[in-house]
């Protein structure tokens, strides 16, 4: 058995890829903070938010009462981050 083994090559390609899926589960696939543009966790725990049914995430407490003034901007903040722009 001389074949290559072209899975081991497509595999180990995309070294961002390799390193960041628990990063990306993590908050659900947010990585900033939509009020404040901070990269989540940057601040100590992100805070997760309920808005609409759903839960997103802010980097800090000050965060949480813009989300709740702001419930329909915030959350459509965090669909474009996800890419689920709609
Ligand atoms: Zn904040």
């Amino acid at each position: 058995m001389t074949a290559p083994n072209p899975r081991a090559d497509s595999a180990s390609k995309s070294p961002s890829n390799a390193l960041s899926p628990l990063a990306q589960a993590r908050y659900g696939g947010q990585k900033t903070c939509p009020i404040s543009g901070e990269p989540l966790g940057s601040m100590g725990s992100a805070i997760p938010v309920t808005v609409q049914g759903q839960t997103i995430y802010v980097c800090c407490r000050g965060c949480v009462a813009k989300v709740q003034r702001d419930p329909d901007g915030s959350l459509h903040k965090v669909k474009t981050e996800r890419g689920e722009q709609g």
